[in-house]
């Protein structure tokens, strides 16, 4: 297994009243000329966790980061559910578990890009202290 020291959080862009899932992602990034799905987990609209790609390869969501890196994707754009964040912070659970000194980070913080439209270190930093 590779070496993880950061799991990072994006979002789909897709609008907010629409599901999508690991299919749909895998096929418009197969038209980005990539080998599949970039992300290694998608959350849908439903709470589900699909898997993009498996947590040893590297993974194709942060310029400069993907090597050492997990990449989890929220489908939407800005209003994402509480069954998307409940099951978004058990899968970060998930990863503290296999990877403990790996951090959480939005896209954001590494890209010009707003991705995921969320404070992400604030969201996760709160969820900790509740
Ligand atoms: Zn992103």
């Amino acid at each position: 297994m590779r070496k993880i020291n950061k799991i990072i959080i994006h979002c789909a862009d897709t609008p907010d009243d629409k599901d999508f899932c690991v299919a749909d992602i895998d096929r418009w990034h197969k038209e980005f000329g990539w080998d599949g799905c970039g992300y290694h987990r998608i959350i849908t609209k439903s709470g589900r966790v699909e898997t993009g790609r498996a947590d040893a390869k590297i993974g194709i969501h942060c310029s400069g980061h993907n090597n050492d890196s997990i990449g989890i994707c929220l489908i939407g754009r800005r209003e994402f559910n509480l069954r998307q964040l409940t099951a978004l912070r058990n899968l970060i659970a998930d990863y503290k578990d296999k990877f403990p000194h790996a951090t959480v980070h939005g896209h954001n913080e590494f890209s010009t890009k707003t991705c995921p439209n969320f404070n992400v270190k604030e969201w996760y930093e709160n969820l900790n202290n509740n």
